[in-house]
C-alpha cells in the first residue's frame, strides 16, 4: 500500500504567501507532462517500486487544473498504464475555481479522478485579491456547484484563516458555508509568513501587516467549534471531513507510509529513504532525460522517531506509546513522563497508552512536538 504523487508546477497567478514550487510561465507543459511519465517508467524499473500497488494517486502543484483537459487525460492515461491503481483508489485532482466549468470536470471525472481538492481560500473578495489568487467569490461559488452537480464522490474546500484581513465574521460565514455546501472534506490553514515569498517582502517594506497569534488562535477555536456542532471529524489539526470521509492519501504521509513523486520538486520516501527531484522545471526535464540519480538521504532512527512524533501528534488519534515501545524502545523511556507534565498543564490528554493533543494543545502543536524530538546526530 503506498501513495502516487505527481507535482504540477504551473500557475496563473503567484499568489503572495506562496512558497510552493511553481511557475506562471506556462509554456513547455507538454515536455515537462513527457517527463514525469518517463520518470515514472523508470521508476517503475527499480526494486522499490517494482513491485508496488498504489491505493492512491494525488496531482498537486501548482495548479493541476491549468493543463488543458484533454491533454491532462491523456497523460493520465499513460501514467496508469506504467503505475495501475488498485480498484478502490483515492484519486484526487487539485483545481482552482477559475479553471473549472462542466466540460472539464466532465473530462476529469472519465479520466478516473474521483476527488477534487478545490482552492478556494476564502469566499471573500477582498481577501482573494490581498493573496493575489486568479479567483474571485462568485468564481469561487461557481465552482463548487459545478462540481457537486457533476458528481465527484468526493469534494475537498482548501480554505486559510488568521490573516491580517480576516475577519471573524467573515471566517465565520465561510465555515459555514463550507459545512453546510455538500463537500465533505475541509482543509483549514492558518496563513503563514514564508521566507523568499511576495508576503515576505510586502510585510518587510511595510504594505502588508505579518499574521497575528491571538488572531489565528481565536480563529482556530472557531474552528474547532464549528466543526463540533457540525458533527464533522478533526482528525488532524488542518484537516477536518465528515464521518468516515478522511482523505486517504495524506493520511498515509501523516502515518509515514511510503509514497512516490515524481515531477519537479516532488520528494519520495520508501520507509528509510527520501529523495527529491530538483525544484526547477528545466533542470528537471534534463535530469530525466540524462537519467540523473535523484538527491536523497537515509533516514537514521531518530529522524524516523521524530516524523512519527511530529506528524502523529497532529492527529486525533495521537501517539500510540504501546506502538512506540516496540518500534523506539531506545526513545520512549522518558516520553511518556514528558506527556504526563504536559497532561498536568492542559495540553495534552491520554486513554490508555494514546497520548493526544487536547484543545488547547492543537494551538501550540509545533512547538509541543519540537520540545519531544530527539535531538542530535543518529
Ligand atoms: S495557486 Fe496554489 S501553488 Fe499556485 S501560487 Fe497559488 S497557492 Fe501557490
Amino acid at each position: 500500500m503506498a501513495g502516487l504523487y505527481i507535482h504540477i508546477p504551473y500557475c496563473k497567478k503567484a499568489c503572495f504567501y506562496c512558497n510552493f514550487h511553481f511557475t506562471v510561465n506556462r509554456k513547455g507543459q507538454p515536455e515537462l507532462l513527457q517527463a514525469i511519465l518517463e520518470e515514472a517508467r523508470r521508476q517503475r524499473d527499480t526494486a522499490v517500486w517494482n513491485e508496488a500497488t498504489f491505493s492512491s494517486l494525488y496531482l498537486g502543484g501548482g495548479t493541476p487544473s491549468v493543463i488543458e483537459p484533454a491533454l491532462l487525460a491523456d497523460f493520465l492515461y499513460e501514467l496508469r498504464t506504467v503505475f495501475p491503481l488498485e480498484a478502490d483508489a483515492e484519486f484526487t485532482l487539485e483545481a482552482n475555481p477559475d479553471d473549472v466549468n462542466p466540460t472539464a470536470a466532465a473530462t476529469w471525472l472519465e479520466a478516473g479522478v474521483n476527488r477534487i481538492s478545490l482552492g478556494l481560500q476564502s469566499l471573500n473578495d477582498e481577501e482573494l485579491r490581498w493573496m493575489n489568487r486568479s479567483h474571485n467569490a462568485k468564481e469561487a461559488l461557481d465552482s463548487l456547484d459545478t462540481l457537486l452537480q457533476a458528481g465527484f464522490p468526493s469534494v475537498n474546500a482548501d480554505l486559510i484563516y488568521g490573516g491580517p484581513l480576516r475577519s471573524d465574521a467573515s471566517w465565520l460565514h465561510d465555515l459555514d458555508y463550507i459545512f453546510n455546501s455538500g463537500v465533505d472534506h475541509l482543509s483549514a490553514y492558518a496563513l503563514t509568513l514564508e521566507e523568499r515569498t511576495p508576503y515576505e517582502k510586502l510585510v518587510h517594506t511595510g504594505r502588508y501587516e505579518a499574521p497575528e497569534e491571538q488572531h489565528q488562535a481565536r480563529q482556530f477555536e472557531m474552528l474547532s467549534d464549528r466543526a463540533e456542532a457540525a458533527g464533522w471529524d478533526h482528525y488532524e489539526i488542518s484537516n477536518l471531513a465528515k464521518p468516515g470521509q478522511r482523505a486517504r492519501h495524506n493520511s498515509a504521509y501523516w502515518k509515514n507510509h511510503p509514497y512516490l513523486g515524481l515531477g519537479p520538486s516532488a520528494h519520495s520516501y520508501d520507509g528509510k529513504y527520501r529523495s527529491w527531484n530538483p525544484a526547477d522545471n528545466a533542470l528537471y526535464v534534463r535530469a530525466v532525460t540524462e537519467g540523473m540519480d535523484r538527491e536523497g538521504e537515509l533516514l537514521g532512527p531518530k529522524e524516523r522517531y521524530n516524523e512519527w512524533l511530529m506528524t502523529h501528534l497532529r492527529m486525533l488519534e495521537g501517539l500510540d506509546l504501546k506502538w512506540a515501545r516496540q518500534h523506539w524502545p531506545e526513545f520512549v523511556a522518558g516520553l511518556e513522563q514528558e506527556l504526563l507534565k504536559l497532561e498536568a498543564r492542559g495540553w495534552v490528554q491520554h486513554k490508555g497508552p494514546r497520548f493526544s493533543l487536547s484543545r488547547n494543545g492543537r494551538l501550540y502543536a509545533d512547538a509541543i512536538a519540537a520540545g519531544l524530538m530527539q535531538v542530535g546526530e543518529d
